[in-house]
């Protein structure tokens, strides 16, 4: 059936929608330089802090390489602390608004592990999710978020976190989220710092 406004049938439009996920995906040239960053052998016996200083050192290298905005995700597994993927922010360079670091980091995870849902899985975050993260998180099924700097310090730079509800972290537990902040804040408040100095672009 194609549908009357857009002339697209349904498999197009599904076509199209894959393609904008591959999109997300092409960061592979990054995460996997230095062959550490996206490789969950390499990462199976992560530990609580080391998991966000992964996230961290992400924005790190994404703003040392000059490929997007100073924010970096990764997704592991809640048992075992094995590595499931890992994000960039690619806001800039893949010309697109989706693709924070969470968004990618967490459509990487549902492809790798083949499901929409990562209900074994927990996410680490150089900053606090924007607003638009902030509403994926529930549907992606994680169990729990840990965050580095926080929302207001991105603020502080000139970045938009958006519209979020004050008690944020009460409705994603409410929802079965654990949300634990100020993870190596300090570290990733100088990653902050790094992408402004260098004149990095703010939005
Ligand atoms: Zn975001």
């Amino acid at each position: 059936m194609i549908d009357s406004k857009t002339g697209l049938s349904p498999k197009e439009f599904a076509r199209r929608a894959r393609e904008i996920v591959w999109i997300l995906l092409d960061v592979d040239g990054v995460l996997t330089d230095g062959g550490l960053y996206y490789d969950r052998r390499g990462a199976s016996v992560l530990k609580f802090d080391v998991r966000d200083g992964l996230a961290i050192k992400l924005a790190q290298m994404n703003v040392e390489h000059n490929t997007g905005g100073p924010f970096g995700a990764i997704i592991c597994s809640a048992q075992t602390g094995q590595l499931v993927a890992g994000g960039i922010n690619v806001v800039t360079t893949a010309r697109c608004s989706l693709a924070h670091a969470e968004m990618v980091a967490l459509s990487l995870a549902q492809q790798s592990l083949n499901s929409h849902l990562l209900t074994e899985c927990e996410l680490a975050s150089s900053t606090e999710p924007c607003a638009m993260c902030l509403g994926a998180i529930p549907w992606s099924g994680i169990r729990s978020l840990l965050c580095g700097a926080r929302g207001a310090d991105a603020e502080a730079i000139g970045f938009d976190e958006g519209t979020k509800p004050r008690l944020w972290r009460a409705g994603l537990e409410r929802r079965g989220v654990q949300v634990t902040r100020d993870v190596m804040r300090e570290e990733a408040r100088a990653v902050l710092h790094a992408y402004k100095e260098s004149g990095g672009s703010i939005y």
